[in-house]
């Protein structure tokens, strides 16, 4: 998978990509990182990119001919058409399921905004998406592309060394995962919950399923429609929100500490 950025600022991309897991998947060559700085391309000879925008009001707008000619630069060389996806607030808020089915894209080019945005004369020409990363403001769309070049990168083979964590994952089967612990036992006067320890794995997977379901319920009841759930399960989550006691595979309700 190739990401393409296209950006006034590709040190900033490349430094928040360059490190750790997504580093190492970029220095293995499984997915390669293009930063492309927009200001290369400016033939204004001041090497400016924005100007102020029409109808007044405040902030700069990012011109649409720098921005054109560095994705004609990146399109040139490639031999498909890509999907080019603006960050903006006003795009559809990506997820899970958005990142799943990027992955499977030979090639993406990510535009990001700066100031008060972009000329929409250029994103009518180029754009074949628009993401949002929620319901908020930020200053770049740098951040943004990060973050969805990271997620949609956890879904490319390869990319994480244990593939089972994505899968586990919340959100993977559309349910928040359910809590990790590690060693000690005992921290600050907090147990670890027994099962954990009992090395019995049908018992720790049956209440990891149901650790899942309830904070799925309590916290993002939302996903709940959409979810992997049998209608046991579905059952079990309605007498658990009814503070019904409910017959569970093991004791959720034994205290941790
Ligand atoms: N004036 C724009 C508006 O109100 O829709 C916001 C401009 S914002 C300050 C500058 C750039 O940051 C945008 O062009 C976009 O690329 C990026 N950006 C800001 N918030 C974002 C978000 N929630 N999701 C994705 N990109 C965002």
């Amino acid at each position: 998978m190739d990401f393409h950025v296209l950006t006034l600022f590709p040190d900033m991309v490349r430094q928040g990509l360059m490190t750790s897991i997504i580093g190492r998947a970029i220095e293995e060559d499984i997915i390669r990182l293009n930063a492309v700085n927009i200001r290369d391309y400016t033939t204004n000879k001041h090497g400016k990119t924005d100007d102020y925008p029409y109808g007044g009001g405040a902030g700069m707008v990012m011109q649409a001919q720098p921005v054109y000619d560095a994705y004609k630069a990146v399109a040139s060389q490639l031999d498909y058409q890509p999907r080019v996806i603006y960050l903006t607030p006003q795009g559809k808020v990506f997820n899970q399921q958005a990142a799943k089915e990027l992955a499977i894209e030979k090639g993406i080019v990510f535009l990001c905004g700066h100031y008060e945005g972009i000329d929409e004369r250029v994103i009518d020409e180029i754009v074949t998406d628009e993401y949002s990363i929620g319901d908020f403001v930020v200053t770049g769309g740098e951040m943004p592309a990060m973050l969805m070049i990271d997620a949609i990168s956890r879904m490319i083979p390869g990319v994480l060394h244990n593939q089972e964590s994505a899968d586990d994952d919340s959100f993977g089967d559309g349910l928040l995962e359910f809590p990790q612990y590690s060693r000690p036992e005992v921290w600050n006067g907090r147990r670890v919950p027994p099962i954990l320890l009992s090395g019995d794995h049908a018992k720790v997977d049956a209440w990891r399923r149901e650790q899942s379901l309830i904070r799925t319920a309590t916290r993002r009841p939302d996903l709940l429609p959409s979810a992997h759930i049998s209608p046991k399960e579905r059952q079990f989550i309605e007498e658990y929100l009814k503070g019904i006691s409910v017959n569970s595979t093991c004791n959720t309700d034994e205290p941790i500490v």
